[in-house]
């Protein structure tokens, strides 16, 4: 089987469990955003996504999405995902349609100065951990989102979308995503534009439907699994 078919076997895959979730959990697909995460994969994968249809990808490591985002040509959104020093946020926001993983002031004012640099105004999603007590996980605890909040919503160049979350590996996701969802209620009081809940991954994402998200980040499921880094 050529590239093209199978990308084109995964995205129907996928559909189909994202079909199968909107009607058990009575939403509309096209309520949903799907963001199909190309991290190790190649640039001429984006291409042939797009040819299929995809309009949103994510990637979650920078200078990998931003070589990536050079090279190809076709109209995709560029979505970043990943952890983020606050010397390469300048980089980032000048290709980045989205950044999901903003976890810290400083990280939000870098990111201002870039997207100012560039001209560009950038949408912003905070990243929230319920579970902050691995200092290698991204993501700001629930108490810390008004204040980052504040200062997204303060800047001339950045844009407040929402909240993200990666549920914690190896434990039920649903209370994590529905505890996300009150957030985002509570979020929404002070910034009614904040409107953005990206949860769900290949493992997880029917939990999220469920439990309202509104952009999923998928990849395994559409292009296979990734080779072990190395
Ligand atoms: C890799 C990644 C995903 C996609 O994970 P899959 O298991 O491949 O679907 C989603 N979100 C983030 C932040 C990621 O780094």
């Amino acid at each position: 089987m050529n590239r093209l078919d199978e990308l084109r076997d995964g995205l129907s895959a996928t559909e189909q469990r994202i079909a199968d979730a909107c009607r058990a959990a009575g939403r509309d697909r096209s309520d949903i955003t799907l963001i199909v995460v190309t991290k190790t994969y190649p640039a001429s994968d984006v291409e042939l996504l797009a040819e299929l249809g995809v309009q949103d990808v994510g990637e979650n490591r920078h200078p990998e999405a931003g070589d990536k985002a050079d090279e190809v040509e076709a109209a995709v959104r560029w979505h970043f995902l990943g952890g983020l020093q606050t010397n390469k946020a300048g980089a980032v926001a000048r290709y980045a349609d989205m950044v999901h993983s903003v976890d810290r002031v400083k990280l939000a004012n870098s990111l201002s100065r870039g997207a100012e640099a560039a001209g560009r105004t950038l949408p912003c999603l905070i990243q929230v951990d319920f579970d902050a007590t691995d200092p290698g996980r991204s993501g700001v605890v629930p108490s810390g989102i008004p204040e980052l909040a504040a200062a997204i919503a303060a800047s001339d160049h950045l844009t407040l979308g929402g909240l993200m979350t990666v549920a914690p590996l190896g434990e039920d996701p649903a209370p994590h995503f529905d505890h996300l969802v009150g957030l985002a209620g509570d979020l929404r009081k002070d910034h009614p534009e904040a409107t953005i809940i990206s949860a769900g991954m290949s493992g997880d994402f029917e939990a999220a439907i469920s439990a309202g998200a509104t952009h999923l980040r998928i990849g395994r499921s559409v292009l296979g699994e990734r080779p072990p880094a190395g």
